[in-house]
């Protein structure tokens, strides 16, 4: 007999979210049947977009949506400077030599002739490691860019290269509103949500929880503040180490700063090494981040939740831990604006003394985490779960799927 796993379907959500919004995702799925699309990134794991789309992909096909999902393959060289571009995307510095769009070029290329995008009704590329790919292809089906990243303000130059590529797609996807570039295609505008049926976002039996903090030793006497996130500079946490100390001055409390490497991302482990002196029994930098029931087990049981970004496209890891009721404190940038209520379900900073101000706030008033955490839950249930991300590509899918969306 063949082995069979229950898999989530989009019928599970209306426990969550009600029957009238699943029977009209239903309905609109209908119209979508045996449709092919593929998704094409650079990790299978690690990072929000692989997060999304391990979800996406199950749910998609529940609904007898063909989706498929492939990751292009790099040598360490392209992934140095794919992560060089993320970062001058995000605002930094780059050199962009013709060396450096030769080995980008050339590797996506390989791949576009390893990977066979011909019979596929719709492809969507996600963020800039495959975009070239479009160039290797004769198209008569739709093609879509989505990008994930923070781009209110993309490196000039970099971006000018990029567009080159973007021009040629039939719609690009961003975040939010404030990431709309001068492009070819037509931009539709989507935030990124959470599939609340996931081992990350399930709710976790208390002794469980118990046992994996004590697994790794995090004291549970304080309160926790804790980062979860890639050791990513975007992600500032420096500055989150910086901001607890101060705030140590007038509370006791924990901070933990989780983190995992994503295979796309060279940077990584250089980060969580510079991190490592300022270790002590109260502030512990722990790169276990593939530990999923951690990373429940953190977001749920902290006080609070910091996502201290400089620059964020959209922070998963701060829908994922309102979702547990948990407040964040995250940088006043990019998607997080739009995560957080300032003064509802956390606090939005811009600086290191802001934040050490919050911890404090948090730290000291127990009831106020709860009010909190109420606003938090409620705030993703409505918003930033997946149903509501399906519904959006199920639009544009029907508005695209004959044609090219034009205007
Ligand atoms: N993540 C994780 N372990 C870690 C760090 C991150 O599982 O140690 C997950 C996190 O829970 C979230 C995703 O990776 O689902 C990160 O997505 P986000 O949008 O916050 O940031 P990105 O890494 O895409 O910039």
């Amino acid at each position: 007999m063949t082995k069979s796993f229950k898999l989530t379907t989009i019928q599970d959500y209306a426990k969550v979210v009600g029957d009238e919004t699943v029977d009209r995702i239903l309905k609109k799925a209908k119209q979508l049947e045996n449709l092919h699309v593929v998704n094409v990134n650079s990790t299978g794991y690690g990072g929000g977009v692989a997060e999304i789309l391990s979800s996406m992909t199950i749910l998609m096909n529940g609904l007898n949506i063909l989706t498929g999902w492939r990751t292009i393959i790099g040598r360490p060289d392209f992934f140095l400077i794919t992560k060089n571009m993320h970062n001058a995307i995000q605002g930094g510095e780059m050199d962009l030599t013709e060396e450096k769009k030769r080995i980008y070029e050339e590797v996506v290329y390989e791949n576009s002739v390893r990977i066979h995008l011909h019979n596929h009704d719709l492809v969507i590329i996600h963020d800039p490691q495959p975009l070239p790919m479009i160039e290797y292809y004769v198209r008569s089906r739709p093609w879509i860019w989505r990008c994930h990243i923070d781009l209110s303000n993309p490196h000039p130059g970099l971006w000018n290269y990029l567009k080159g590529f973007v021009d040629k797609y039939d719609v690009m996807i961003s975040s939010i509103k404030e990431y709309k570039q001068d492009v070819a295609p037509p931009q539709r505008f989507c935030m990124p949500a959470i599939d609340p049926f996931s081992v990350k976002n399930l709710p976790l039996d208390e002794k469980v929880m118990d046992a994996k903090l004590a697994e790794y030793k995090i004291p549970t006497d304080k309160p926790i503040f804790c980062q979860v996130s890639r050791f990513d500079r975007w992600k500032d946490p420096q500055g989150v180490i910086e901001a607890f100390r101060k705030a140590q001055k007038e509370v006791d409390a924990t901070l933990v700063l989780l983190g995992n490497a994503a295979t796309d991302d060279p940077e990584g482990e250089e980060v969580f090494e510079s991190l490592l002196h300022s270790q002590n029994d109260r502030i512990r930098i722990l790169p276990y981040g593939d530990d999923t029931i951690l990373v429940n087990a953190l977001q749920s049981r902290a006080a609070c939740v910091i996502q201290k970004s400089t620059k964020e496209g959209f922070g998963l890891t701060v829908t994922e831990a309102l979702w547990k009721g948990t407040p964040v404190i995250g940088g006043n940038v990019g998607g997080i604006r739009y995560q957080i209520q300032d003064g509802e379900n956390g606090y939005l900073v811009s600086s290191v003394d802001e934040c050490a101000a919050r911890i404090v706030t948090l730290a000291k008033d127990k009831d106020l985490r709860e009010r909190m955490g109420k606003q938090a839950k409620e705030g993703v249930r409505k918003n930033f779960l997946l149903s509501r991300l399906l519904e959006q590509y199920l639009d544009l899918f029907i508005e695209v799927k004959e044609s090219v969306v034009k205007g």
